[in-house]
């Protein structure tokens, strides 16, 4: 090997040996180390795009896999989460497609068909999971999400949020990160507000919500929106930030109040026109529309336009949660608010016990209020306030049980002190 000597000069930048750190020579060749360490950086810069690549085309989760994991958060529901895990699955599918063609087509065979976007619509009503649904799978897969309300936003030039603003938000969730964003899940809740005939009139909007399913319809097809940095009303002086929707997979979500009736009316005149015999077996109860029974006219007639509903090809119905399931929401998905309680409490040394009528008489109080799960939080946050205030200075107290009556009339939870104080 040769030896370095004053005269050696790096052959990759030509410093001398007494100008670096380190000079290696190989056969005929030296390098010093400034020259590894740039070499370094590259060869990082272009294993970590070669591996950002990777992710996409061959770790799109199989459907089976986004349902077992979305069974750890969400309870029941089972139609629209294997729905959802198809068109998850698919949608990631094609945004592989787009970015390497050839790597499942080496003939080229399949080179000119062209996989749509279909965006998701789930129908449910408040409180059975749509919103968790569509964090969830972001969570999963993890990816960007944002949430947004189709019923604060406008048209461009009316008073109120235009739709780039959602993609602005996306954007803000995965730090500016333009190609995150890029793939990320945008959930647009209340989508059923924005119907044509909707009777949620107002002077600063357009009156119809069509202008709005319009615009909406733009970026949820694929466009390059053009996001102002800092939020706000466009102006031409601002410099925006371009992303892309093509890739971006758009949950809608509502609870489309009375599309029961308009699917019922419609089986009722199938019934009549040509099944008349079995009627019967066509009858759809309220609230219990399966997806296969939701036709596109229905949504159309709810106030949706077709191009819209076109726009949606995916559509996932959600049914109200029973009783059991309210308790299984209690109890147990990963983060369920008992078990949360239990660890907060836990923390004070005590030990948190629900009993199963407890449990049972929550769930009915929930349903009372008709928001679905949703009531549970403020049920349980109105049941353990005084408990949540008084333990952390009681050290005498080691368990204590929430019973049906505390739940139902109030009674004070059964308490049970410790044998010895616990150190203050
Ligand atoms: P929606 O969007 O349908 O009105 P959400 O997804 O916002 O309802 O649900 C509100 C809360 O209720 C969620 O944060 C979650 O804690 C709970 N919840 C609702 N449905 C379920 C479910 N199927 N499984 C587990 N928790 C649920």
């Amino acid at each position: 090997m040769a030896k370095p000597t004053n005269l050696t000069l790096c052959s990759f930048c030509g410093k001398s040996h007494s100008e670096v750190n380190r000079l290696i020579s190989g056969p005929g060749v030296y390098i010093c180390d400034q020259c590894i360490e740039l070499c370094k950086k590259i060869v990082d810069k272009e294993l970590a795009a070669e591996a950002q690549t990777d992710i996409r085309p061959t770790n799109v989760l199989k459907p089976a896999e986004i349902f077992a994991e979305m069974n750890k958060y969400i309870i029941g529901q089972d139609s629209a989460k294997k729905s959802l895990s198809v068109g998850v699955h698919n949608h990631y599918k094609r945004v592989q497609a787009d970015e390497s063609p050839s790597s499942f087509d080496e003939n080229n065979e399949l080179r000119d068909v062209e996989l749509e976007k279909s965006n998701l619509l789930l129908v449910g009503p408040t409180g059975s999971g749509k919103t968790l649904l569509a964090k969830t799978l972001a969570r999963i897969l993890d990816v960007p999400f944002c949430i947004a309300d189709a019923t604060t936003l406008t048209e461009a030039g009316y008073v109120g949020e235009d739709v780039e603003s959602i993609i602005l938000r996306l954007l803000q969730n995965a730090d500016y990160d333009v190609d995150r964003a890029e793939r990320g899940i945008v959930y647009i809740d209340e989508i059923d507000k924005i119907g044509r005939t909707t009777q949620n009139v107002s002077i600063t909007r357009d009156v119809s919500g069509e202008g709005v399913q319009q615009a909406l319809l733009k970026i949820l097809e694929g466009a390059t929106c053009n996001v102002p940095p800092q939020g706000g009303r466009k102006h031409p002086q601002q410099e925006y930030i371009q992303v892309k929707t093509d890739q971006i997979l758009f949950i809608c979500g509502g609870a489309f109040v009375g599309l029961d009736k308009i699917v019922q009316r419609r089986h009722g005149a199938d019934a009549v026109g040509f099944n008349h015999a079995h009627e019967n077996s066509t009858k759809i109860m309220p609230a219990e529309i399966g997806a296969d029974q939701l036709e596109p006219e229905d949504l159309l007639q709810f106030g949706l336009i077709p191009e819209f509903i076109g726009r949606l090809p995916v559509t996932a119905v959600l049914k109200e949660l029973t009783e059991d399931e309210l308790v299984l929401v209690l109890t147990e998905p990963r983060n369920a608010l008992t078990k949360q309680y239990t660890k907060l409490l836990a923390m004070d040394g005590v030990k948190l016990k629900f009993q199963k009528d407890a449990l049972k008489a929550l769930a009915r109080k929930s349903i009372e209020r008709g928001t679905g799960a949703r009531a549970l939080r403020s049920l349980l946050e109105e049941l353990m306030r005084d408990l949540m205030y008084e333990l952390p200075s009681r050290s005498d107290i080691s368990q204590v049980t929430i019973s049906a009556a505390t739940v139902e009339s109030g009674k004070s939870p059964s308490i049970k002190k410790s044998s010895r104080k616990k150190a203050a």
